[in-house]
């Protein structure tokens, strides 16, 4: 048997979640895991007040866990994740997918998370003070917690970039993804690239961020990050790819990324 319950706020909800319990945000995955007869849990917490605002902190950009893809895609602040909301499933998903349940979201999804990667975001969860969300993400595995909202840095000098490769057009879960953050004018100072379904969870290209480090974005200055696109990677045979074709098709979607050619 399922039960349901209801709490006033997340503070409330935080303290209900533990063994054998879900906490419900949009539902589309945890839903998805009911009406499959999942069994790995009997009672899914949800609650009444969700903060789903986005708004410019000192700090950044603070994005309620709550907030939905269509309210990433309504907000003038995060203008720059317009372009990876917009190619999360299609537009009854957007409307319920929270950015909370991305951040938990197993492959072939995390496409908003891969680009919070990219960006440096912080994690808050309840009662704890902010994560990056690289140790948060190597920490997934094991329950900590609810998470109230994200943290995104401005994107106000360089450039925010993201790309998703999927089989089955606009609709389709990703083959892969990518995010690059180019940051400083001309050529990129400290740069981050992370990839979706290149591994576990979302992973930074560490390898190829160095390399991209200074470098001059045309054919030859990119060359030497190319060369060690997905060192560090993991990705794994599933039913869209096998782990052979997605190291041996992300570089060139690197290199279209980073030359701007026939990206969408
Ligand atoms: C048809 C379809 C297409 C999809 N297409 C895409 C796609 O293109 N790209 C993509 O990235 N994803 C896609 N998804 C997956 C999913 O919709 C998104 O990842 C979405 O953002 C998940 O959010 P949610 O609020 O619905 O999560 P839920 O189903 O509510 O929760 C998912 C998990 O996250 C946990 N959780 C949720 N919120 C919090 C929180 N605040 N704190 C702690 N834990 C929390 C839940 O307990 C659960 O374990 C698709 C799903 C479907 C069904």
């Amino acid at each position: 048997m399922l039960t349901v319950e209801t709490y006033a706020n997340m503070a409330e909800a935080a303290g209900a979640v533990g063994d054998r319990a879900r906490y419900l945000g949009g539902g589309t995955l945890v839903m998805q895991g009911v009406n499959y007869g999942d069994q790995s849990f009997d009672r899914v917490v949800r609650c009444r007040e969700v903060d789903r605002d986005i708004r410019s902190e000192s700090g950044g950009i603070r994005i309620g866990a709550g907030a939905t893809m269509a309210d990433i895609l309504a907000s003038h602040e995060v203008e720059f994740l317009h372009q990876v909301a917009r190619r999360i499933g299609g537009p009854a998903i957007r409307n319920m997918a929270t950015v909370g349940g991305n951040l938990f979201a197993q492959n072939p999804y995390g496409d908003l998370t891969t680009a919070l990667l990219a960006l440096d975001a912080q994690v808050l969860r309840i009662g704890s003070g902010p994560e990056p969300i690289e140790s948060f993400l190597s920490g997934r595995s094991r329950p900590r917690g609810l998470v109230e909202a994200v943290v995104v840095p401005r994107v106000s000098s360089g450039e925010f970039r993201f790309a998703k490769v999927s089989r089955v057009k606009p609709k389709g879960a990703s083959t892969l993804c990518l995010a690059v953050w180019l940051r400083g004018g001309g050529r990129p100072s400290d740069p981050r690239i992370a990839w979706g379904n290149m591994g576990p969870t979302p992973l930074r290209a560490k390898a190829a961020e160095r390399a991209l480090n200074g470098a001059s974005l045309d054919e030859a200055g990119i060359a030497p990050v190319l060369a060690v696109a997905t060192d560090g990677l993991d990705p794994q045979d599933d039913a869209l790819a096998s782990a052979w074709y997605r190291r041996e098709v992300a570089a060139v979607h690197l290199k279209r990324l980073l030359l701007r050619q026939g990206v969408r």
